[in-house]
């Protein structure tokens, strides 16, 4: 497994936005680095008119090699101001090893935030462990809603209310733009393919690539408007099941994102029996891997994105 912090760096000295793409933040979720080192090698053989600067980092180094989602702590749980303050204020041999992969992650991104003189973007790409994850976690803010738009994928909102200390998080401290992405089930070949149409897809949308020059623009569309044909446009969560590892949680087999699930249905088991569903509504990442803070969530269809 590919474990050096740098994937790729490519620009051209053309001004422009800086887009920073994370892959592999969780150990047993290497496809968006797999897509990442596709689009560099693309980039760099097809030298491509580029405006502003790609960055590609690898999230968990330390975990990837063990396919795990982390060694010590939820490396996507450590973004916001006082956990990142937290952090820095441990002497070196304190930190964990999710907490130090944190520190070498945040050295190379506000270097490069600092640099950079147009739009500053961070991309994190993810995967679930349940088939169909495909979708986009966004803060409510137009220009992430329009990047989140040209994925054709789902757009959940509200999820950062429930999940106060991920990457979205730091990219609303920052006063960054950005998202995160989950392309599909884990191991699945072609989650590694939807990661890189999305790749494209924001290097388009963002303007570092003119349409004539992404190639096969129309493949990659084409591919996450298939990929989302019988996905909704537009959810927000609604509920969210916490779990601890005392709790022995596990799901039902059978479950896949996107789900229609009923009040009441068992979903899941636990140590003091089966966990039912409080309300209806759709079914969102369920966990089938021993590692997690979350066992489910449940998200409803809306119209329009909340105001
Ligand atoms: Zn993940």
């Amino acid at each position: 497994m590919y474990t050096n912090r740098v994937i790729g760096e490519y620009e051209q000295g053309r001004p422009g936005p800086l887009l920073i793409f994370i892959g592999g933040m969780h150990g047993n979720e290497p496809a968006g680095v797999y897509a990442l080192s596709r689009v560099f090698l693309q980039l760099e053989v097809f030298k491509t008119p580029f405006f502003g600067k790609l960055v590609g980092l690898c999230g968990n180094c330390a975990a990837l090699p063990h396919g795990k989602r982390y060694i010590d702590k939820d490396l996507n749980r450590l973004w916001s101001r006082s956990e990142i303050a937290r952090v820095r204020a441990l002497d070196a041999q304190q930190r964990n090893t999710e907490e130090q992969q944190l520190l070498e992650l945040l050295d190379l991104i506000e270097r490069l935030l600092e640099e950079a003189e147009g739009e500053k973007l961070l991309i994190d790409l993810h995967t679930t462990s349940a088939p169909g994850g495909l979708f986009s976690i966004v803060s409510n803010d137009a220009y992430n809603r329009e990047l989140a738009s040209a994925l054709h994928a789902p757009v959940i909102f509200n999820l950062m209310n429930s999940l106060s200390t991920t990457t979205n998080v730091y990219i609303e401290d920052m006063g960054i733009k950005g998202l995160a992405f989950e392309a599909g089930q884990h191991d699945d070949p072609r989650s590694v393919d939807i990661h890189e149409a999305a790749i494209w897809l924001l290097l388009e949308q963002a303007g570092c690539i003119l349409p004539e020059h992404v190639p096969e623009t129309e493949i990659y569309h084409e591919r996450l408007i298939t990929a989302a044909r019988h996905l909704p446009h537009y959810v927000q969560v609604t509920y969210r099941h916490a779990i601890s590892p005392d709790d022995r949680f596990h799901m039902y087999p059978g479950y896949t994102n996107f789900h229609q699930v009923y009040k009441n249905e068992p979903l899941a088991r636990d140590k003091n029996g089966a966990v039912k569903c409080p309300t209806s509504g759709l079914l969102v990442m369920p966990l089938y891997q021993p590692q997690g803070e979350e066992g489910f969530f449940i998200v409803q269809q809306i119209d329009e994105p909340p105001q």
